[in-house]
């Protein structure tokens, strides 16, 4: 399905991005694995590689733009082209909003927010003259509940929505797809650190499936937006969490 694209996935040494860059191999692309822990990222695409995919990895810390901008020349040099970028890579650590502090604000900005301000800045000049790209964006399910402790990561969030909502009509002309993901409770090693184990049991009575989401439920969903499946689509928000939310 993704035959000769190459992809980018930040914030794929685990978790979701890990789902989506093993899921993306598997289909055909060759994939960069773009994450603050680059042995981690080259670990993954070192096992990509060793069952027949095409992958390599960079590290990368999405709030320095320098480190963005190496690893995009990197990948442009090597192929000439980037036709996927997902934007995967975040944070999300809890704090009650009155002992928040300015710093942890600006830091989730900065890795969640911020971060896809530098990456689509830098991959979009080689997508527009291929006049072909499709750019997906993971918010949160949070974006539609507002749960407590989560102001910083909430406000983010909104942001990734609100931001590919302009940017799809600003890439329109360019034949540049650009959609969003919410998706809901899913098991990966940060859900793991974060989250407490009886409100995930909650969530899972609450949602229509009664059953773990797994970084794979949201990769498939990211490939179909990153396919010809989803031509017809942009500016768009996909809700993957199991039917918790109907919105
Ligand atoms: P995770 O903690 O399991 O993995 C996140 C990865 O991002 C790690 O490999 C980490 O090293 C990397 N990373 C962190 N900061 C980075 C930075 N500054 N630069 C580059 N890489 C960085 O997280 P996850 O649960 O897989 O979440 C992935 C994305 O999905 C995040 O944006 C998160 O907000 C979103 N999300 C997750 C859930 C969930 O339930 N797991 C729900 C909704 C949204």
């Amino acid at each position: 399905m993704l035959q000769d694209k190459v992809a980018l996935v930040t914030g794929a040494a685990m978790g979701i991005g890990a789902g989506i860059a093993d899921l993306f191999a598997d289909s055909g692309a060759t994939v960069y694995l773009l994450d603050l822990d680059g042995p981690k990222a080259e670990e993954r695409a070192a096992a990509i590689r060793a069952r027949g995919g095409k992958a390599g990895a960079f590290a990368c810390d999405v709030s320095k733009r320098e480190t963005v901008a190496a690893a995009v020349d990197g990948i442009a040099r090597r192929h000439g082209r980037i036709d996927i970028l997902i934007n995967n890579a975040g944070i999300y650590p809890r704090r009650v909003f009155m002992e928040m502090t300015e710093q942890e604000w600006d830091q989730m900005q900065d890795i969640n927010l911020k971060s896809i301000f530098h990456t689509c800045q830098l991959v979009l000049p080689h997508m527009i003259p291929q006049r072909s790209g499709k750019i997906v964006n993971i918010s949160s399910v949070t974006f539609f509940m507002g749960p407590q402790k989560l102001a910083h990561y909430v406000a983010a969030k909104g942001g990734v929505i609100g931001f590919t909502r302009v940017l799809s009509r600003e890439m329109g002309e360019h034949n540049i797809h650009v959609n969003c993901i919410t998706p809901g409770a899913i098991k990966t090693e940060g859900e793991i650190v974060h989250a407490n184990p009886a409100d995930i049991e909650d969530i899972m009575q609450r949602q229509c499936l009664h059953r773990r989401l797994f970084p794979l439920d949201i990769a498939q969903v990211c490939l179909f937006l990153s396919t010809p499946m989803s031509d017809g689509m942009t500016g768009q928000n996909l809700n993957v969490d199991g039917g918790l939310i109907m919105y």
